[in-house]
């Protein structure tokens, strides 16, 4: 039974020890946090001006890597009642309109939803000069990380959690001055505090004569969020995806 301890957690960032469990559990946990856990991202645009430098194309492109703050409640449209039609249960509706010269922002989208909110408000759509101008409305809708990267709920990874031995050659003295969670112990050279390890302390020590592994049964695992739901919300999203698939598999 895996054993899962809080290291530290803040609104954007949370980090957690997995402990007794394999590199292909952390790794599901992982996949499903940054590929199967919803969040709305804009996902059709209909132009009715746009006079900018920017194409068509590129524009939408851009409106759909605005991270938009997702609250609690949205269908997926392949799982709502209104079979496809995109009602209010399973997208949103943004318009945006702008006159040059003046820079757009994605604060200044209008969404029919106040409880969807542009997380970065200060993100530039496009830059419109004197005579410029754009008009435009846009649909959002819940998907997955796993069909475009702009539905990814965030960042996870993790770590084997490291231990340290030294060889016959090794330079102790310039490891304990050069990485200062390494101190010596009667069992031989410890690290102190796991969660403050990096990959440059892992370097020094092994320029300097000691091996680094990396536990398979142990895993620091964090996930950052994007800001369209909190961490906390992803991982019991995560886990609960795992669930369900665990009920659907036919073994
Ligand atoms: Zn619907």
């Amino acid at each position: 039974m895996v054993a899962i301890k809080l290291l530290e957690q803040n609104e954007s960032e949370i980090k957690l020890m997995l402990d007794k469990t394999t590199p292909e559990f952390a790794n599901e946990i992982r996949r499903a946090a940054m590929f199967e856990v919803p969040v709305l991202a804009i996902d059709d645009v209909y132009f009715t001006k746009n006079s900018s430098a920017i194409y068509d194309e590129i524009l939408a492109h851009r409106l759909g890597l605005v991270v938009l703050k997702t609250p609690k409640g949205y269908n997926l449209t392949s799982e709502c009642t209104c079979n496809g039609k995109l009602c209010a249960k399973c997208s949103v509706k943004i318009v945006l309109k702008a006159k040059g010269p003046v820079t757009v922002y994605a604060k200044d989208m209008k969404i029919k939803d106040p409880d969807v909110k542009a997380v970065h408000p200060e993100t530039v759509i496009v830059k419109l000069l004197e005579n410029q101008e754009i008009e435009l409305e846009a649909v959002a809708i819940l998907g997955r990380g796993a069909e475009h990267a702009k539905w990814n709920a965030g960042h996870a990874y993790y770590l084997g959690t490291p231990e340290i031995e030294a060889t016959k050659n090794a330079d102790a003295k310039a490891v304990l001055e050069r990485v200062p969670i390494v101190e010596k112990s009667s069992k031989g050279f410890e690290i102190k505090d796991v969660t403050q390890w990096t990959e440059a302390y892992g370097e020094i020590c092994q320029k300097n004569g000691f091996v680094v592994k990396n536990s398979d049964s142990q895993f620091m695992f964090t996930l950052e969020s994007w800001g369209s739901k909190s961490p906390q919300e992803i991982m019991s999203e995560a886990v609960e995806v795992i669930e369900q698939k665990a009920k659907n598999a036919k073994l």
